[in-house]
């Protein structure tokens, strides 16, 4: 028996056999295969390098006009060395020699080759390694990608162990199936987290070499309460995980019965409290967890697990089913979050160095106008359908807040020539979530009719903390003395403003944190649905002078440390079993 602790970012427990995802960017395991299988791993090979030319000289293709010599001349390389029939055969005769997959033959034959040219003195032959490693790349990901395929075939429950997982590959999930999620990277607000909780799976994050600690079949226990894995458990371990299981779910269903109440302090003031989604199909578990509307609406979900860019119809066919579920609450439809660490059909190839500091969000879709005219359209049309707010992600000045207004504007003028109908009034908001829209809140107010604070990007922003990289997740913390100040700006900046104000990052649905925000001004919380009750649960139990004198306390600290105890402490007082 193996326990491990991480971040715990999805409540729940779960007991099951783990299934081992390998992730293109770390060491593939070396695994053997039976000499039967000899054949298949080797027609792997030669299919991954087929299709990795095939993708080369497209990409090649497409460059030719746009861009300069360089680029062709790397791929022009890259694909010499996988033409290269002597390179093939090394593989290959390795998986047959060594009865080992095609995944580890590739990425041992090849880190073996880059290792050689990175150690040469001949600074041109060294540049060379890194050919080498991303032509490893680009084979396992076709070669990994086979792997998610069993993924999509499964059909008994399992626990996904993996070193990393995008939030695409989350997102395609069976949640029938995979009953838990145990990975070596990843933040408590990274997207994969965040999707995770959304499907209501139990997950826990940044276990370091999880991967090199199992092997595909081990029983494995997710506690997604405590943050902690057991790899094969003895019988008294999970004996105590299974009842824990149990009062885990009484104390679910005791939640649940406070739906029909609402969520009014004790003094009396009304707290509403919408979800967060990522499909249509979450829409109707936000009103069956007593949640009066949608705050967010994350679109860009609809682009991924897919090859082609979602078209009008389809976009509109995903906003007009939530806007039938919500009937004339509100839905909160947030244009592409794109980028990141989600990337499109056609961006996955061209990574950026910095992609949180990169194309990401709006500023992809200001630079995509046909895309992003494609979901204003569709979100237009649906917003005669009931109460829809348009919400833009990642602004970071006004100039930005304009141009997409300006971009919405003339795809309004369109549906009004062709005679389509659509609403223009349309609520239009924006997503503070960098420091630098905190802290001009005043002026993008006069421009917007809402403010969704995004609590994720504005602490990652605020911070110099990547959101999803376990090395630094100890320096994240939305609690940190800087966050709350900007928070603090934004809340009051809107209210002089007289501008609607959410907060749809984690942080709202933290119980922790719930008090500390309404103490700092806020009335809505938009939130992950399965969380929705025990945060109605905590502003039921306290009154906003009690939740007023919290923020000022916390206000007066001047380290994360402290604030993160004090907050804790108070909120354990409040809802002990949450913890
Ligand atoms: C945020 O950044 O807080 C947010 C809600 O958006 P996302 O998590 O999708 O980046
Ligand atoms: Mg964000």
């Amino acid at each position: 028996m193996e326990i491990k602790k991480g971040i715990a970012v999805s409540p729940g427990i779960s007991i099951a056999k783990c299934l081992v995802l390998d992730a293109e960017d770390y060491r593939i395991p070396r695994r053997s295969i039976q000499p039967s299988q000899r054949m298949t791993e080797t027609q792997r090979v030669r299919n991954a390098f087929k299709d990795a030319i095939e993708e080369l000289a497209h990409l090649q293709e497409e460059k030719k006009e746009i861009e300069g010599r360089k680029i062709r001349d790397i791929y022009a390389v890259h694909l010499s060395y996988l033409r290269d029939k002597s390179l093939r055969k090394k593989i290959t005769d390795f998986v047959h020699d060594e009865s080992v997959t095609a995944e580890f033959a590739v990425s041992k034959t090849l880190r073996d080759i880059s290792g050689h040219f990175a150690k040469l003195k001949d600074p041109y032959m060294r540049e060379r390694a890194a050919d080498i490693y991303d032509i490893e790349h680009r084979l396992l990901r076709r070669l990994v990608g086979d792997k998610r395929e069993d993924i999509q075939r499964l059909d008994v429950e399992a626990v996904v162990v993996a070193r990393e997982l995008s939030p695409t590959q989350t997102a395609g999930f069976n949640k029938e199936y995979v009953k838990g999620i145990a990975t070596g990277a990843g933040g408590r607000t990274s997207h994969t987290a965040i999707v995770a909780r959304s499907l209501g799976i139990p997950a826990v994050v940044a276990l370091e070499d999880i991967t090199d600690s199992v092997t595909a079949g081990d029983t494995v226990i997710v506690d997604g309460n405590r943050g902690i894995v057991v790899i094969n458990p003895d019988d008294a371990t999970i004996q105590q995980y299974l009842e824990y299981a149990v009062e885990f779910a009484e104390l679910s269903h005791r939640l649940d019965a406070i739906k029909e109440k609402p969520a009014v302090t004790r003094d009396g003031v009304r707290i509403v409290l919408w979800g967060n989604i990522e499909f249509p199909d979450e829409a109707q578990l936000v009103l069956e967890k007593g949640g009066e509307g949608i705050g967010l609406y994350r679109t860009e979900f609809l682009y991924l697990n897919r090859d082609t860019e979602p078209t009008e119809k389809e976009h509109y066919d995903a906003y007009s089913r939530t806007v039938e579920v919500l009937k004339d609450r509100p839905v909160t439809i947030r244009t592409a979050d794109l980028g990141g660490d989600k990337y499109t059909q056609s961006k996955r190839y061209m990574r950026e160095p910095n992609p949180f500091l990169g194309l990401r969000s709006i500023r992809f879709c200001l630079q995509n106008l046909t895309m992003f005219k494609t979901q204003l359209r569709a979100i237009l049309r649906a917003s005669v359908l009931g109460k829809v707010k348009v919400m833009f992600p990642l602004i970071t000045n006004l100039q930005e807040l304009m141009q997409a207004k300006m971009v919405l504007g003339d795809v309004m003028e369109d549906l009004h020539e062709e005679g389509i109908k659509c609403n223009s009034d349309v609520e239009i908001g924006i997503m503070v979530e960098t420091p630098s829209a905190a802290l001009t809140a005043s002026m993008l107010a006069r421009d917007v009719d809402f403010f969704s604070i995004g609590t994720n990007d504005l602490t990652q922003y605020t911070l110099a903390v990547d959101r999803g990289n376990e090395l630094v997740s100890t320096l994240y913390s939305s609690v940190d003395p800087a966050v709350l100040r900007l928070i603090r700006t934004v809340i009051q900046d809107a209210h002089k403003a007289q501008v609607e104000v959410s907060i749809c990052g984690e942080m709202a649905s933290e119980p922790e944190s719930v008090m500390l925000l309404l103490g700092l001004g806020v009335r809505i919380l938009s939130i992950a649905p399965p969380l929705i009750p025990e945060v109605k649960q905590i502003i039921r139990s306290v009154t906003i002078e009690e939740c007023n004198k919290v923020a000022r306390k916390v206000l007066s600290m001047n380290s994360e440390r402290q604030i993160s105890g004090f907050l804790r402490d108070a909120a354990r007082k409040i809802l002990p079993e949450a913890f």
